[in-house]
């Protein structure tokens, strides 16, 4: 039994859709991410979970009880949102504290919990200190065990780390990550940002045009992404046209010559038209002549990005290609590259 069951909702505003019969579920101790461009639609599904948005149609399902009577506050579900929402004139410890006074807790109980939410996101230290003196980062940490401290059945996240600066961004994340882990509380993460939904998800759900258009673990969701889309949204913009010039072993012709394709999404008839997409890391500098996967032209720009070159390579009909070679290249030089079957993604052209 899936523990959160999110059964077709559907919601427009001004008669814009702007969910189309959305499903999934979490599982127990679970950290599901939603990923999509900003103004998808995903805080939405995050508000319909939590009581605070009715969906036009479409049903919640709490261990398999149907929730959508059930006001917000006895959902038991924990939010956090980007902005913190913390009060500016209560101290640490009164704006952990808050959520536990409105279930009407004991003082003494109140106390301990506040402690041990305070010690889960290292912050103990801070308990007496005004939320207005404190950095954007111990901030945040401060609203985590705001959301931590009642024990939600399940906690959700709505861009929690998006006002932070990438350094601790990342810092952060990891943190949670333990965290989500430790506490064995299933979670729903929102966020436009692929890394950041890479780091901390065990499953992705892609959100595009009010549908989820697919799911999996972030590697599979990286290594298969199921169109031509989901392959721009991940940054793979390499992309061309062509014609399949044979099935098996999979041979598409294109305006830069013919390519072998490894990686099929989906099964292609002799004639057919497709999309071929070469991932930027499938690309090394060719030392032999190949009779097919080889592109000619001429480095626009190399720069250093992590240990690889990112390199661009200017193309025939002003295409211009960007990949991941092992070194540098001047601009200017002309360069013939090999693209490796197995780099390439192939889709049918109507996806
Ligand atoms: P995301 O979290 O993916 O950025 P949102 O769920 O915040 O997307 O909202 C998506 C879009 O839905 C917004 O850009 C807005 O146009 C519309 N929207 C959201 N809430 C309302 C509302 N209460 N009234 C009218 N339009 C809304």
């Amino acid at each position: 039994m899936a523990l959160l069951e999110i059964r077709d909702i559907t919601k427009s505003y001004q008669n814009h859709p702007l969910l189309e019969g959305i499903s999934f579920v979490v599982e127990k101790d679970e950290t599901v991410c939603l990923l999509g461009p900003s103004g998808g639609g995903k805080s939405t599904i995050l508000r319909i979970i939590a009581g605070l948005e009715t969906a036009e149609s479409g049903q919640v399902f709490w261990q398999d009880r149907d929730i959508s009577a059930i006001p917000p506050y006895a959902r038991q579900f924990g939010l956090m949102f980007q902005d913190y929402a913390l009060f500016p004139h209560m101290n640490v410890r009164e704006n952990v504290a808050f959520g536990l006074r409105m279930q009407k807790m004991t003082e003494n109980k109140i106390e301990e919990s506040v402690a041990e939410a305070l010690a889960l996101v290292n912050m103990s230290s801070f308990t007496n200190r005004r939320v207005t003196d404190l950095s954007g980062g111990e901030q945040q940490r401060v609203a985590l065990a705001r959301a931590l401290a009642p024990r939600p059945q399940l906690l959700m996240l709505d861009e929690p780390l998006g006002a932070l600066d990438r350094t601790l961004r990342e810092k952060l994340g990891a943190e949670l990550r333990g965290l989500l882990r430790k506490m064995k509380i299933p979670a729903i993460y929102v966020t436009h940002d692929q890394q950041e939904a890479f780091s901390i998800a065990d499953r992705l759900l892609v959100l595009h045009q009010g549908r989820i258009v697919q799911t999996g673990t972030p590697f599979e969701v990286y290594s298969r992404p199921a169109s031509p889309w989901l392959a721009t949204f991940f940054g793979m913009d390499n992309q061309i046209q062509g014609k399949v010039v044979s099935a098996d072993p999979l041979m598409v012709t294109t305006g830069f010559g013919d390519f072998e394709c490894a990686c099929p999404q989906g099964d292609f008839r002799k004639g057919e038209r497709v999309v071929l997409v070469f991932k930027p890391a499938g690309a090394e500098v060719s030392k032999n002549a190949h009779v097919h996967n080889e592109i000619e032209g001429q480095v626009a720009e190399s720069i250093f990005s992590a240990d690889r070159f990112k390199t661009q390579v200017l193309l025939k009909n002003d295409f211009c290609f960007e990949f991941l070679l092992e070194s540098e290249i001047k601009a200017n030089q002309n360069i013939r590259l090999f693209i490796s079957p197995e780099s390439i993604l192939c889709f049918g052209s109507n996806l």
